[in-house]
């Protein structure tokens, strides 16, 4: 008698939480069809299927081969009580340490997006007070030693009135690179505020919000038509060479076709080292947002990349080792006018298993070291060079540029935060964009939008007080 098969393959078993109770739920990982499911079934709401990659070669690539051992911060700043993810943090279940940490410096904001994780807008007045934000930074040094990333936010942090006083204090402070993650809009109106930023150009980093070239989506997603603020902004960042990144949320169907366009813009800014892509999470005052229409999966950007933008394949972009299910990353050398995907440079027969187009580190543990080394979110972009020119030395009958400096680098990189609907708690222990709170917790990026924001605090209580009662259940009965 031939037995019934089930349609998939039952890769692993996770857990997740309910979209509607946000209750920890049981979950399993599926493959059918060339792509991979989470499945969550949720006692009081039922069975819930999410597409978390539409190709499962990508996603079995992220589970089995780019691992690493999890790297540790100094020290943790929570301890395990109600079980992950009502412990952050960071707990000392987590699994790896802060790569990139945000600060936020304020609430308030010159624009009211529609799809603000943070809800600001000029309505929310108030700012961090100075000696607020050096605990802050006193608290990331403590957790990092020297913090390899620390991207001041908010918010609109360029409108904070202690703005230079804060990049001062992070640099005594050791940050090898400080990003600001901004709007543009100051950037844009203020030619003095970009000449003072010049002078912090040494390991600093412009984020630049820059979600598309055309008014119609800019006003969806941002409420304005901010074409003209973001062409000046970039005028000034490009008149003092300043590096910046374009940072692109994409939300399906509104900008996911202009990825190609946006990449070619940036490799024609001289100030432009790179695109940080982000697929938009259902958090904070998202509005308008469809999971079932706007939703995007890394993998689904990462073809979106191949397609349109004539630099870089598939195969270009590849899992970024500290947390491969949410981040992945290509690079690209601009020598000589020409624009050239780095791995064309890399011998196939040494480092590419030629059919599944996959580095093959097994035989090489230098390399693989140097691969990882570069694969990372804790870069500036002069230590993303020296990473690269190291990995080149290092690699048999390379042709590449004898000297490399970051105006040679290029990097596309995607970064997903998942959401009620995506979180896989797996994933959530490896995060490494974390961001500060007051009280010197380093808070997971994604936990911190579900369960620790302004107003969540009540949910969280609750949460907590049905894991004590379920604890208290079990040693009595
Ligand atoms: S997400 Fe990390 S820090 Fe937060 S509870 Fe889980 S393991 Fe701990
Ligand atoms: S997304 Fe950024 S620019 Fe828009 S309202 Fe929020 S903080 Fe301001
Ligand atoms: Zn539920």
């Amino acid at each position: 008698m031939s037995r019934k098969a089930r349609p998939y393959l039952f890769y692993d078993t996770t857990s997740a939480v309910c979209t509607t109770c946000l209750r920890v739920i049981e979950a399993k990982i599926l493959l059918k069809d060339g792509k991979a499911y989470m499945e969550k079934w949720c006692p009081a709401h039922g069975t819930e299927r999410v597409l978390v990659s539409d190709d499962a070669d990508y996603y079995r690539q992220c589970r089995e081969l780019w691992i690493k051992p999890p790297e540790m911060p100094n020290t943790f700043n929570t301890r395990m009580q109600y079980g992950c993810p009502y412990d952050c943090g960071l707990c000392p279940d987590h699994m790896q340490h802060s790569c990139l940490t945000l600060l936020e410096l304020t609430d308030h904001c010159n624009l009211r997006c529609p799809i603000c994780y943070a809800g600001s807008g000029p309505e929310r007045a108030g700012y961090r007070t100075l000696s607020e934000i050096v605990c802050m930074l006193d608290a990331i040094v403590a957790n990092e030693g020297e913090p390899d990333v620390v991207q001041l936010s908010g918010g609109e942090p360029t409108l904070h009135p202690d703005f230079f006083a804060v990049l001062d204090a992070a640099r005594a402070r050791g940050v090898r690179h400080l990003m600001v993650n901004t709007n543009g809009v100051r950037l844009a109106q203020d030619r003095e505020f970009c000449a003072r930023l010049s002078e912090y150009r040494r390991a600093f980093e412009v984020y630049l919000q820059f979600d598309s070239r055309r008014p119609e989506a800019l006003k969806e997603m941002r409420g304005a038509d901010l074409t003209g603020v973001r062409e000046q902004a970039l005028q000034h960042l490009n008149e003092f060479d300043i590096s910046t990144t374009l940072v692109v949320t994409l939300k399906k169907g509104v900008n996911d076709e202009e990825i190609g366009d946006i990449i070619g813009y940036a490799l024609g800014q001289s100030c432009v080292r790179g695109v940080t892509l982000q697929p938009i999470q259902d958090a904070g005052r998202v509005q308008g947002y469809d999971a079932r229409v706007h939703r995007l999966t890394v993998s689904e950007i990462r073809r979106r990349i191949a397609e349109q933008s004539g630099v870089f394949t598939a195969a270009d972009i590849l899992p970024v080792p500290c947390n491969p299910d949410t981040l992945a990353m290509g690079y690209a050398l601009k020598v000589g006018g020409e624009v050239v995907a780095l791995t064309r440079y890399l011998d196939p027969a040494v480092l590419v298993e030629g059919g599944r187009n996959t580095i093959s580190f097994e035989h090489d543990g230098e390399l693989r070291r140097r691969v990882f080394d570069l694969f990372s979110t804790n870069h500036s972009p002069a230590s993303q060079a020296n990473c690269l020119a190291e990995l080149m030395c290092c690699l048999p009958r390379v042709s590449a540029p004898a000297e490399l400096t970051y105006h040679n680098v290029f990097r596309v990189l995607i970064v997903q935060f998942m959401d009620a609907l995506s979180l896989d708690i797996r994933a959530l222990k490896k995060s490494c964009i974390h961001i500060v709170q007051p009280d010197g917790r380093l808070i997971p990026f994604e936990s911190f939008n579900l369960l620790y924001r302004d107003g969540r605090a009540g949910l969280l209580r609750t949460l907590r007080h049905e894991v004590v009662r379920a604890t208290r259940a079990r040693r009595t009965s």
